[in-house]
């Protein structure tokens, strides 16, 4: 088959080369950083490593209620050893990606690329410039972190995530702009090695997009830690020189001083650069525009992705690279976003699927909702992890599933079912009837499900 050419190795790209690799296409990647993109060097992976590390700790402390005697006082975290934990699982990741690169026969160019033609690109690196013609190609070159105007990172004390991660001590403070899902995973890290944490966030509750009241759970778990929450609140100034901030909550302006102060707003799409007004690719501020192949408007130009906007997660970028992959090798392949899993890593986790009882409301009106609190859950009883619960959102004409929000431990792990619900569009009908087993989490799920029809039996 004719050469195919895939820009960025990050998840898009590199599902989308081992995909393209295995139907027999000869395919080169080009990545000016490293393999694994955001989500091995600077997303995904570093901040769990760095939330594992932030979790053992909080465990040990609770030792004593597991029946371990510790001299608690001698317990400390050692920034180092923490760090270090996280680069060797990078390293190791990373290694993992060149290893399949290999193994599918795709051949790696370091650099940075750029459209000549929509057949020809340049491939810039330190020493020189390379010319590589090929049939198609595939963009994946992922996103950025988005700055405030009037606070661009100085990466001393106006931060991003990337910064965030890699500070040289854990800070005395720390001021966090945004309250998504980067902003609450770096409180919940930090708040758990004991830096002051305040968060600004404009929207009226954290996690704007996920349901109110999971949302809330987690606000009141993050102020017992001493997190200080300004939710509709919006920065007005920074002030580099004396490390303040100044904000607006209620009317009221207020006026703080941290170490540091992380801007978690966003992340816009990597659209420039890439020579797309060259080939007369169509795109915005906002992303690549694609077809549901994620075919641009160039038909031997795809891609997929964070360059693409929409939802910027390391699954979806799976998702659309392997579409992408297979239309361009003559499948037909389209995207699926019926049963896409958000995953919030703080502690508690956070993990949906599907609508929230709001957006439900709105769109069903009489619906359905069924609770179960992990309180009454005996296996988050042994853990320790009681805090939190499952909701279950059921439409009021087939008793299809239509949403699922879990806030506690192991909720990453959780939503799986519920994703799978989604996806193969079950009624709870279906799923009253099945067998959970005792003791697991997996038992709030259920009992959520029965609750959703009056049949909740430990409720
Ligand atoms: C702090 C943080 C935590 C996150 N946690 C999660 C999580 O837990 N779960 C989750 O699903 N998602 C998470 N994400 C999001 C996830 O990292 C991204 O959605 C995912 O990495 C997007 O993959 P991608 O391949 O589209 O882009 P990227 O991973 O950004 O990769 C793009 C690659 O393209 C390269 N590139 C760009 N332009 C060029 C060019 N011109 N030439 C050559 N190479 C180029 C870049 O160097 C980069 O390596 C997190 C993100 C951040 C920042």
């Amino acid at each position: 088959m004719k050469p195919l050419v895939v820009i960025g190795g990050g998840p898009a790209g590199y599902v989308a080369a081992i995909t393209a690799a295995r139907q027999g296409k000869q395919v080169t990647l080009i990545e000016q950083k490293d393999l694994g993109g955001t989500c091995l060097n600077e997303g995904c992976m570093p901040t769990k490593s760095l939330l594992a590390s932030a979790e053992a700790y909080e465990k040990i402390k609770q030792a004593e209620q597991f029946g371990i005697n510790l001299p608690l006082e001698q317990v400390k975290i050692n920034w180092d050893g923490v760090q270090h934990h996280k680069t060797t699982i990078v390293k190791n990741l990373v290694k993992g990606i060149s290893y399949l690169m290999k193994k599918n026969s795709i051949k790696v160019i370091k650099g940075e690329a750029s459209f000549l033609t929509n057949h020809c690109l340049a491939v810039r690196n330190e020493n020189h410039v390379e010319e590589i013609e090929a049939e198609q190609f595939i963009i994946a070159a992922g996103s950025e972190p988005a700055s405030l105007p009037f606070a661009p990172f100085d990466g001393k004390w106006i931060i991003h995530s990337k910064q965030a991660m890699s500070l040289p001590a854990i800070p005395s403070s720390l001021l966090i702009v945004g309250g998504g899902v980067i902003g609450c995973e770096f409180a919940s890290i930090y708040s758990q090695m004991g830096t002051k944490v305040t968060i600004v966030e404009a929207a009226d509750q954290l996690l704007p997009g996920e349901d109110a009241d999971i949302a809330f759970t987690l606000q009141e778990e993050l102020e017992k830690k001493g997190v200080a929450i300004y939710t509709s609140s919006s920065l007005t100034e920074m002030q580099p020189k004396d490390k303040t901030a100044l904000f607006k909550h209620k009317e009221e302006l207020h006026e703080l001083q941290a170490e540091y102060a992380l801007i978690s707003i966003g992340r816009k799409p990597r659209v420039l650069g890439l020579g797309l007004e060259q080939v007369g690719v169509h795109f915005s501020k906002q992303g690549i525009d694609v077809n549901e192949h994620m075919q641009t408007n160039i038909p031997n130009i795809y891609a997929c992705g964070d360059v693409v906007g929409g939802i910027q997660l390391a699954h979806v970028a799976f998702h659309e690279g392997t579409v992408a992959a297979l239309h361009a090798c003559g499948k037909d392949k389209s995207v699926n976003y019926r049963a896409v899993p958000r995953c919030i890593y703080t502690h508690p986790e956070i993990a949906s699927v599907g609508m929230t009882e709001k957006q439900a409301r709105s769109e069903y009106g009489d619906i359905r909702v069924g609770e179960f609190s992990f309180t009454a859950n005996g296996k988050a009883m042994i853990a320790n992890e009681s805090v939190g619960k499952v909701k279950v959102i059921v439409e009021p004409q087939f008793n299809e599933i239509i949403g699922l929000s879990i806030v506690g431990s192991y909720a990453t792990e959780l939503i799986g079912q519920g994703t799978i619900m989604m996806h193969g569009e079950l009624t709870t009908d279906i799923m009253e009837d099945f067998i959970a087993a005792h003791p697991t989490l997996s038992e709030a799920i259920h009992e959520a499900l029965l609750q959703s029809a009056g049949q909740a039996v430990h409720s």
